[in-house]
């Protein structure tokens, strides 16, 4: 048994969250998840609460997998630590290596691994800057983003994402980072087709690499579909006309597949649904699901035959680059995917099952747009459904939906007045049935709540 409420006060006096309101934190009290298996966990008061973001979008595993716990353990007995500086390497970190380049598209082939999601991205912006200056063109430069894009909360990652909150906080973003519109038709299209409005929200990049100069810009970064921007799922028209801009000016392409990599779309990678090339790919979450921290960058060919032919060290490196404890366990997941065949299961048997019944959840009168890709799903709560029309956002209709929906057994989570879920990929058909007919209740219970 647990003291909930002991660990609360304490929680309050001694530990600062990550992404928390610490005011609201000490009036309500953190719920504190004691354990997890499948698709649930439980909370100290034995409630019992269904997952849908699996995490932060990296169980995709799910919980309770034992064989992930022996590797990690068989592991630290046989080398819990060494790195990867001066010439060294270790088997596990080597396998690694191998294993992700056969999964990633055709011309990519060469990993360097770090600690997460951001460590990823900083390793990209660095990477990129090494790669134009080892091409003799230093002046390429800028990297462009998008608003709204997620690329972590270290200074280069929260540069590089575009969350107006994260910058104002910070005086970011560092210089040499522009961002453009994101292609959100729901929030953004205005009266234009999705169709027409993937071009125009593409069309954003060329004019920035106009106004900045081809010459001088050096990367565009993207998410393949934008995760904590709110599940934000391009027009068809986008990606198409992005990589025939970016063919056009010679910049190189960074897709961000710390959310989308590893099964989540029914591809191994978001690039392999869109059809791109990426330059870099920054992984994360989904490579451990979520059991040991790790990340990572996959690099094209193009980029890592210039480091190597152009020579150099590149002084660039983590302690934890390449940690072996968290290789194995990443090897492991790997095979556990593989073996269960969960890329193919979202592909064709459970995102198809879930994207139907989510789709069922559009009648009801809060939601302006059902939309989903893989085991990716979002819900735009309105006020009115024709013409799209919000609430005041001073409301918070989201917060309140997520509040309800906690309590009510689904973790959904909100951005904004958008909820959004990302089930661990090994959810089962009643557990989609469970997870849309909770989602129902939340929409239930929030409409109550604001007609009360
Ligand atoms: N990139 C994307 C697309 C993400 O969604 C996240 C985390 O949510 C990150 C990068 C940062 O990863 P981490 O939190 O492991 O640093």
């Amino acid at each position: 048994a647990y003291n909930t409420e002991w660990l609360q006060q304490q929680d309050n006096q001694h530990y600062l969250h990550p992404f928390s309101d610490h005011k609201t934190l000490r009036e309500q009290g953190a719920r504190m998840i004691v354990r997890a298996d499948g698709v649930y966990i439980w909370d100290s008061d034995g409630n019992k609460i269904l997952d849908g973001m699996a995490g932060l979008w990296c169980t995709n595993i799910g919980y309770g997998q034992s064989r992930l716990a022996k590797a990690a353990f068989d592991q630290m007995n046989e080398l819990p630590y060494y790195n990867s500086f001066f010439q060294c390497a270790h088997p596990p970190v080597v396998e690694l290596a191998k294993t992700i380049g056969e999964l990633a598209p055709a011309h990519m082939n060469q990993v360097f691994f770090t600690g997460s999601g951001s460590e990823s991205n900083d390793t990209v912006l660095r990477m990129v800057r090494h790669y134009w200056t080892l091409k003799g063109q230093p002046e390429k430069f800028t990297i462009i983003g998008r608003h709204n894009g997620y690329h972590g909360s270290t200074v280069a990652g929260a540069s590089l994402g575009g969350m107006k909150p994260m910058h104002s906080q910070g005086g970011l973003p560092i210089p040499g980072i522009h961002h453009i519109p994101q292609p959100y038709w729901f929030g953004e299209g205005g009266d234009t087709t999705p169709e027409e409005f993937g071009i125009q929200a593409a069309r954003e990049l060329e004019s920035a690499i106009l106004d900045i100069g081809a010459d001088k810009v050096a990367a565009f970064i993207a998410e393949p579909i934008q995760g904590a921007g709110g599940v934000v799922i391009p027009p068809d028209t986008y990606w198409p006309e992005i990589k025939n801009i970016l063919a056009r000016y010679d910049i190189l392409l960074i897709v961000d597949e710390v959310i989308c990599g590893f099964g989540r779309t029914g591809e191994w990678f978001g690039s392999q649904y869109y059809g791109l090339e990426p330059d870099f790919m920054p992984i994360a979450k989904g490579m451990t699901s979520g059991y040991m921290p790790m990340g990572g960058v996959i690099v094209s060919d193009r980029v890592a035959g210039t480091f190597e032919q152009e020579g150099g060290e590149f002084f660039h490196g983590y302690t934890y680059s390449g940690h072996p404890v968290a290789a194995a366990v990443a090897l492991e997941n790997i095979r556990l995917i593989q073996e269960n065949k969960l890329v193919e299961y979202v592909k064709n048997d459970i995102g198809p099952y879930l994207q139907t019944a989510w789709q069922t959840l559009s009648d009801h009168p809060l939601v302006g747009e059902t939309r989903g890709v893989g085991l990716l799903g979002a819900l735009e709560l309105v006020k009115e459904k024709a013409g799209r029309v919000r609430f005041d956002s001073e409301l918070d209709v989201g917060g309140m939906c997520r509040t309800l929906s906690v309590s009510n057994g689904l973790v959904m989570r909100a951005v904004g007045d958008t909820m959004i879920i990302s089930p661990p990929l090994v959810i089962s058909h009643s557990e989609v049935d469970e997870l849309v007919s909770k989602a129902r209740e939340a929409l239930d219970l929030t409409m109550e709540a604001l007609q009360a």
